[in-house]
């Protein structure tokens, strides 16, 4: 969309973030909202928000903030015309499944059309609606799709993204403890359950009162 192409690629992963509480306040009847609420709403410096905000062509005013219908009406319209991302999950597993059953906001253009595993007794079934084919034939279903989650086990998780790659997937949400090596132009995000964890573990103990 050539209007999102202006704005830097660290704002528009906020935004969605942004629409959800603003869309919020809306609901609650608030007309305006000022860049510390909203900073400590979303957790981002309200220097970040002011400079995001300006690319959305909304300029706080001292003492008023921003107007929340105006924001909601740019949102919305950036992130409803955006086309529906098809995605793909392989590996359906207790991850795996739990995503499939997962009901992701309506506001978000993304959608899981299809999931694949190796296992007979899951092959040709649905799980949360969405059917899931067997590894063997992944690259005959992939066509429309544009990204993968990838929930199976590590030691298969190189061999299964270069296969999407392949089959011309550019984006990969890899929930697998295995670091994947992929072209440049794919893009890879990483989450690591088990190391989130314990890292929260870690401040916890550590840092407990930041
Ligand atoms: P479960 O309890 O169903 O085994 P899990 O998440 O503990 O779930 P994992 O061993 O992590 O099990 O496997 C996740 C899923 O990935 C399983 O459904 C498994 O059948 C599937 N799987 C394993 N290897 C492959 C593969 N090479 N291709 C596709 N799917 C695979």
């Amino acid at each position: 969309m050539a209007s999102q192409n202006k704005i830097p690629q660290a704002t528009a992963k906020r935004l969605p973030l942004y629409y959800r509480f603003l869309n919020n306040l809306h609901l609650q009847g608030k007309s305006r909202v000022s860049s510390k609420e909203l900073s400590e709403a979303v957790k981002v410096d309200s220097a970040t928000i002011r400079r995001d905000f300006s690319y959305f062509g909304a300029l706080g005013k001292k003492g008023y903030g921003y107007n929340v219908e105006y924001l909601l009406g740019f949102f919305r319209k950036t992130l409803d015309q955006d086309e529906t991302t098809k995605v793909a999950l392989i590996g359906v597993g207790n991850l795996g499944t739990a995503f499939l059953h997962y009901n992701f906001t309506k506001n978000n253009n993304t959608k899981i059309e299809m999931a694949f595993d190796l296992d007979p007794n899951k092959i040709g079934t649905e799980s949360g609606g969405v059917p899931i084919y067997s590894i063997d034939d992944m690259e005959d279903h992939l066509e429309d799709v544009q990204a993968a989650i990838l929930t199976v086990p590590g030691a298969v998780a190189q061999n299964i993204a270069e296969r999407l790659v392949a089959a011309g997937i550019t984006g990969i949400l890899n929930f697998t403890p295995a670091r994947i090596t992929v072209p440049d132009e794919v893009r890879v995000h990483h989450i690591d359950l088990s190391v989130e964890l314990q890292s929260l573990i870690y401040f916890m103990k550590h840092y407990p009162n930041a």
